[in-house]
């Protein structure tokens, strides 16, 4: 996958608190964090990978579901009258978001944004990891 969505700007400054200017990447996978005031450090690739779900676990709270049928759901978020819809499938769950679709495109294996974490915990389940090994 492309490395500017993963490892984002934006997800740096949440993990670090700090104004940061770029990420980079090595080859031996170590990410390097440019601060504003430039300084640079490096920070897990976990870290990167925690704060993607995290971030939009967090995000999943704001979002009124409407379960319309048994797999489809409807979800609108308190502040924005664009209403989503998550598909529930048996391998994963499928969004009609930016998000989403760019987590696809970036050749995520399971894509999930805070629409289908919204759907996970309406299901109970905490995780996608979680809803996978629901028995159908
Ligand atoms: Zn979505």
């Amino acid at each position: 996958m492309s490395n500017n969505y993963f490892f984002s700007v934006r997800a740096a400054e949440r993990i670090t608190s700090k104004k940061v200017k770029r990420v980079s990447l090595w080859r031996n996978g170590a990410v390097l964090v440019h601060f504003k005031d430039g300084k640079i450090n490096t920070v897990d690739p976990l870290d990167f990978q925690r704060d993607f779900v995290d971030f939009r676990q967090q995000k999943s709270r704001e979002i009124l579901l409407r379960r319309i049928t048994k797999t489809l759901y409807a979800c609108k978020s308190a502040v924005h009258e664009k209403v989503y819809s998550v598909v529930v499938e048996p391998d994963g769950l499928r969004c009609n978001c930016k998000d989403w679709e760019i987590q696809l495109e970036e050749e995520l294996q399971r894509p999930c944004c805070k629409h289908c974490y919204a759907v996970l915990r309406d299901l109970g389940c905490s995780s996608l990891q979680d809803y996978l090994k629901m028995p159908f």
